[in-house]
């Protein structure tokens, strides 16, 4: 399929199952850029659980987010319960200006559903010369470091750094040892997984991948992905004014809906921050991302941008069932 092509059937699926025209739109625009990064698992792939979500009666299906100006640095946005993409866009130039204005500024949404990766909102604000961070809770999925249960979110942080003339630097994770999807994928294929993704309903480690879906999913590197990962708990969470992943799951009442919570959004203009010294510190950042291709380190999102140019040419290749499976959903 074209990418043309994957952005129409999401768009008529969304559409279809109720979306207003602006949020099936933007929900449709970061699908396919997903399918066109060769982020499957954020692609089409995610459009039954939308339509799950839709039809739940808890997403608003025509929210207008409520763009608030609360201080030279910092936008509100008021999501209103529908998706976060629209509100992203619908707050990023005012995020934008501040950062200009001020070297650093934030944008905090609340109560939005958020299913999607974060990097193709970082990437709006590199694509604008700006460093940008991001992160959101999730579902209390995830045990932290010397618990036996789901506590934290499997919370994603991406981070970007603008690049004159190039890609620019972008990495986007979550801070769970195995993403959920991947862990369903070993389930349904009965493969094991290795020691520290998960624990069982016992509370002890796991090769079982079923059986850590039932007990609790491990962050990242030990104690210390379970800080960061309590870290975005709390600055995506309450400190503004939203839910941790343990409130959202609440709130989901166990419907299996993407979750609802608020996200974290920072934005830094290194022309402030750097000032003067601007075309020195672009200096240092290139020389040390030659580093690592010296070594024949890649960078993160090099694969990503490699699956750009392939399938802008090229196309996406749509597993036969998945399209038929959508097909049926558009009825
Ligand atoms: P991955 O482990 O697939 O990738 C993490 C990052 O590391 C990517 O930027 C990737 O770049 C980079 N990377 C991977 N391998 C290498 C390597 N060998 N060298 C250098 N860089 C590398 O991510 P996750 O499975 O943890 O997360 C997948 C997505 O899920 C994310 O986009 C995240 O935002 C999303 N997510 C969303 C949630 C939500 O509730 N909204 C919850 C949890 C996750 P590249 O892509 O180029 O390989």
């Amino acid at each position: 399929m074209s990418l043309d092509e994957i952005f129409a059937l999401a768009y008529r699926v969304l559409s279809g199952a109720g979306l207003s025209r602006a949020h099936a739109e933007a929900v449709a625009h970061t699908i396919m850029v997903s399918e066109r990064d060769a982020c499957a698992s954020h692609g089409l792939h995610r459009l039954p659980g939308c339509v799950m979500t839709i039809r739940s009666g808890k997403l608003s299906l025509d929210a207008e987010p409520k763009v608030e100006d609360v201080t030279p640095s910092l936008v509100r946005v008021d999501a209103g319960y529908g998706y976060s993409r629209l509100a992203f866009d619908r707050g990023t130039p005012s995020l934008v200006e501040k950062a200009r204005r001020c070297g650093i500024a934030a944008m905090a949404i609340n109560d939005c559903f958020h299913f999607s990766a974060l990097w193709p909102e970082v990437e709006a604000l590199t694509d604008l010369g700006l460093a940008a961070l991001a992160m959101t809770p999730s579902h209390a999925w995830v045990a932290p470091a010397g618990g036996t249960r789901g506590l934290l979110g499997t919370n994603p942080i991406a981070f970007g750094w603008p690049r004159s003339g190039r890609h620019p630097y972008v990495f986007d994770f979550a801070t769970s040892a195995m993403a959920r999807s991947e862990l369903a994928r070993r389930k349904s294929e009965g493969t094991p997984i290795v020691e520290g993704i998960g624990l069982g309903p016992d509370g002890t480690p796991t090769t079982d991948a079923s059986a850590a879906l039932d007990g609790a999913m491990l962050t990242f590197g030990g104690h210390k992905g379970s800080a960061l990962s309590t870290m975005i708990e709390l600055m995506a969470g309450p400190l503004i004014g939203d839910r941790t992943s343990l409130a959202s799951m609440e709130f989901d009442e166990d419907l299996k809906l993407a979750p609802c919570h608020g996200e974290l959004v920072m934005a830094f203009d290194p022309a402030v921050m750097a000032g003067g010294r601007v075309d020195q510190g672009t200096a240092w950042a290139e020389a040390l991302f030659s580093g690592f291709a010296e070594q024949g380190a890649r960078l993160p999102s090099e694969r990503r941008y490699a699956a750009r140019a392939r399938t802008i040419a090229e196309g996406v290749s749509v597993p036969r069932p998945l399209h038929e499976r959508l097909l049926a959903l558009e009825s």
